[in-house]
């Protein structure tokens, strides 16, 4: 019992862990083995309101907090990986912007579908030249009458070939300084020119869909800018300080994962006549591990109330996504070597955990770029 949840957060944790376990737990293996994005699944969320979670009723969402979309995305996270990492992309990059930045008609044309779980969305910052330094944008959007005129190209989009729309960020000017003024755009998949790829053999994370995007002369009218023209990439920033509490909830439902099945082998394998969770050495890492997943989530939900608050929460955001990620791939290595031998085959589904954690420690901001962002909110 987590005394510190509220009785509704509680009861999100307890369905989302059933569902997971009876929709997701069972199949993750055989969808990271072939690399499936399982649509089904993301239409079952949709009718539990899962893609609508932290948003208002009234945009078709369940009017949750921050607090329970973060333990949804652990839950999912613990029963698969590459789900979960699709799950947070849908809410935090795809649907979240919109609801941020968007007018009132966008929010009925795009995020309501998006929060009822009819369709899915994606964000599109990422560029083969331009990752950590998205100041670096070449895709470019020209005004042309009523439309804008895209051209460029993005890498590694989440969730894209299930999308009914992107919000891409290009560039549409320079300003005094001359500096690349960013817009986001809301573009439909369908659009004329517009390509989208999924040929990626990924290391992990491997449910998800992760998609390589061409602009040729792709038409969009003026009113699918999204927010400020001129402050894209102000907006990107505060878009990505809410994912990155997703991420990190995800790499505690990752390393949560692992530590169960670290914890049940260790009682189960016998050496030297005893199990070897009876050895000194097994013990402390189990207890280590366990204190750390522990910290991680508490650091989870202060930057997720933080936001619910309405406070500042960029540097919590930081924190907990540089601390979940790294202290996850440290909780998965340590899962296999409880397993030894058999943590190495992936029949343990140990193994798994491990590929998936990777990303947390590079998508939304790799761990130098957190470094960077916190040391910024230091003053230094
Ligand atoms: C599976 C997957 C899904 C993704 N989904 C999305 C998505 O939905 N939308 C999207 O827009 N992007 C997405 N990304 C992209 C992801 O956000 C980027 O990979 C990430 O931001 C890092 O950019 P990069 O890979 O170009 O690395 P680079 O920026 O080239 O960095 C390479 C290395 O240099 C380091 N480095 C860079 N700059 C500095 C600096 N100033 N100081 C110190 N070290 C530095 C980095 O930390 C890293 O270690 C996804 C990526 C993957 C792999």
């Amino acid at each position: 019992m987590d005394f510190s949840l509220t009785k509704e957060q509680q009861m999100i944790k307890e369905m989302v862990r059933d569902f997971a376990e009876k929709e997701i737990a069972p199949y993750a293996a055989k969808w990271d083995e072939e690399a499936h994005f399982p649509l089904h699944v993301f239409r079952k969320m949709g009718e539990l309101g899962l893609l609508g979670l932290p948003f208002p009723e009234e945009y078709g969402g369940a009017g949750g907090d921050t607090i329970s979309y973060a333990i949804a995305v652990e839950e999912i996270g613990r029963a698969c990986g590459g789900t979960g990492l699709s799950y947070a992309a849908a809410v935090s990059l795809g649907a979240s912007p919109i609801y941020y930045f968007g007018t009132e008609e966008q929010k009925q044309t795009w995020l309501v579908p998006m929060a009822k779980g009819e369709t899915l969305g994606a964000f599109g910052l990422t560029e083969p030249n331009a990752g950590s330094d998205a100041g670096g944008t070449r895709t470019t959007a020209v005004l042309d009458g009523d439309e804008y005129v895209i051209n460029g190209e993005k890498c590694w989009i989440t969730n894209a070939q299930y999308a009914r729309q992107v919000i891409v960020t290009a560039v549409t000017g320079k300003d005094a300084r001359g500096k690349n003024i960013i817009t986001a755009l809301i573009v439909p998949t369908d659009s004329l020119g517009f390509t989208i790829r999924s040929n990626y053999d990924k290391m992990g994370v491997r449910a998800s869909n992760t998609c390589e995007l061409v602009f040729e002369n792709v038409r969009v009218p003026k009113e699918n800018v999204l927010g400020d023209p001129q402050k894209g990439f102000n907006q990107f920033l505060y878009t990505l300080d809410g994912g990155r509490i997703s991420i990190a909830a995800l790499a505690v439902g990752i390393a949560q994962a692992a530590f169960e099945k670290a914890l049940q082998y260790a009682k189960e394998r016998i050496q030297f006549g005893q199990p070897i969770s009876k050895f000194q050495a097994i013990q402390f890492k189990l207890a280590d591990m366990a204190m750390e997943i522990e910290l991680a989530r508490n650091m989870v939900y202060k930057a997720a109330w933080l936001k619910d608050q309405g406070k500042s929460f960029t540097k919590e955001a930081s924190f907990a996504k540089l601390f979940a990620s790294e202290m996850g791939f440290r909780v998965c290595n340590q899962a296999i070597q409880i397993h030894g031998g058999y943590g190495y085959m992936k029949e343990y589904g140990v193994e798994r955990h491990l590929r998936d954690i990777k990303l947390m420690e590079i998508g939304e901001g790799t761990s130098e770029i957190q470094r960077l962002v916190i040391a910024r909110q230091l003053g230094c």
